[in-house]
């Protein structure tokens, strides 16, 4: 373990009395970063991100195996040039050639591999450079100051267990109080919320589902959130209920951000606006048909495709990432049109689509419910086991009524069919994966 990864998880299991106290001492912002984070950061909206495109698709083509086989003695002079010559590439062509994707001059000292995929699928393995936190970082640290976050400590709640004898751990250099999802009930709620009051710490950093889980219990448990400034939510698309119950109900600000394992494009909102702003400067962003066709036009929903600009050990050109969006047709009034802007982003197509009996599909998004049911309901999941058939998981809280179990089956049927068989289930919990996280749709239908 290097010396960034050990500072990132090693330190963690410090005793806490010892860490707050290191904790207490850094008062250190962008420079426990280090130089390239604070070179990175300084420039990160001057770099000419054509000019950027163009030198990685030229190095690879002369020091990839995969791409100096298939264009050997293609010089790329433009992005049309790119456009016009470079192939898209998924994750099955990856692997099936992976050897072939390793440059050849990569020293394996300064990478290292990450595994991508996580929860469908077969995971990939890619090699990335060593400072690919560093990369990352700036980026999302540059949309967080959008919000007024500077370098303030966060509460994570994310995919941590921890032993049962600690109910947090601390990381004093990158300032996070780290809680356990997985534990997550109303007593384990006053706690995470005690340790936040009592260290002032006013920022949340969350899967959207357990910061959503947590500030549900707040509320049951009548403990004022007031202090709390910012939600900012990675990992799994927020639900308009979660946003809704966060921003609207709860009044704190909600920062999303998109990225991907393989690291390619990176997005996130603003305080103007709930669309993704596609960083311009971290990767290539191209949203694709299922033809292979570039979509530009706002509103058509299409595949996610990137090119990296800082892997050079492993350089992905026009990669289809499996995550699904259309761009957004409104403007931000803070950045006008200096991003592109995306709406929300889904996971793979095929998990995002509910099965019908006349054939047909809808998809999620189509089942959108109206605000006010919200306040009726601590959560809400969906899970198909057959076609036809939609089971609706409800946590309802002490405002849900008998009709509104009936609007809910009017509503399924006028979205899915009126032979649509609708169940109301109603729970404590919702189904988490093991990896910690939450989907809207637990699809079991087999296309
Ligand atoms: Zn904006």
């Amino acid at each position: 373990m290097n010396i960034a990864d050990y500072i990132k998880t090693g330190i963690n299991e410090w005793p806490n009395w010892f860490n707050r106290i290191l904790w207490r001492c850094n008062i250190f912002g962008p420079f426990v970063y280090g130089g390239s984070y604070r070179k990175l950061l300084e420039r990160i909206d001057d770099v000419d991100a054509e000019k950027r495109l163009i030198d990685m698709a030229n190095y690879a083509i002369s020091h990839v195996p995969y791409y100096r086989n298939r264009y050997g003695n293609l010089h790329i002079g433009t992005i049309d040039d790119f456009k016009k010559h470079i192939r898209f590439i998924d994750k099955d062509e990856v692997m099936s050639h992976w050897d072939e994707f390793v440059a050849d001059d990569t020293d394996l000292n300064t990478c290292v591999t990450g595994t991508t995929g996580g929860s469908s699928g077969k995971p990939m393995k890619i090699l990335m450079p060593r400072s690919r936190y560093v990369h990352s970082l700036a980026f999302w640290h540059k949309e967080m100051k959008w919000y007024g976050w500077n370098y303030d400590t966060r509460a994570v709640i994310r995919n941590h267990r921890l032993k049962p004898d600690r109910d947090y751990m601390v990381n004093p250099i990158l300032k996070e109080f780290i809680f356990d999802a997985f534990r997550m009930n109303g007593e384990y709620a006053l706690k995470v919320w005690s340790v936040m009051k009592r260290y002032g710490i006013r920022y949340i950093h969350a899967y959207p589902s357990a910061a959503y889980q947590f500030l549900k219990y707040c509320r049951q448990l009548d403990l004022d959130t007031s202090f709390i400034k910012l939600c900012i939510l990675t990992s799994e698309s927020v639900t308009p209920e979660q946003r809704y119950f966060i921003k609207q109900e709860l009044n704190i600000d909600i920062y999303s951000s998109y990225g991907h394992s393989e690291k390619l494009i990176m997005a996130g909102s603003c305080p103007a606006s709930d669309k993704y702003h596609v960083e311009p400067a971290y990767g290539y962003c191209e949203l694709v048909d299922r033809e292979g066709n570039v979509i530009d036009k706002p509103g058509v929903f299409g595949e996610l495709a990137g090119t990296t600009f800082f892997n050079k050990c492993f350089p992905l050109l026009r990669y289809r990432t499996g995550d699904y969006t259309s761009y957004a047709d409104s403007d931000c009034t803070i950045h006008g049109n200096d991003y592109r802007l995306l709406n929300d982003i889904d996971g793979h197509w095929d998990k995002t689509l509910i099965y019908r009996s006349d054939g047909g599909y809808t998809s999620l998004t189509a089942l959108n419910l109206h605000s006010d049911i919200f306040e009726h309901i601590d959560g809400l999941q969906y899970l198909q086991e057959r076609i036809g058939a939609l089971t609706v998981l409800i946590i309802p809280n002490d405002k849900y009524r008998d009709e509104d179990s009936a609007f809910l089956i009017r509503h399924y049927k006028g979205a899915l069919g009126e032979d649509a068989d609708i169940e109301l289930r109603f729970v404590d919990k919702l189904i988490i994966q093991s990896n910690g996280k939450f989907q809207q749709l637990i699809s079991k239908i087999k296309v």
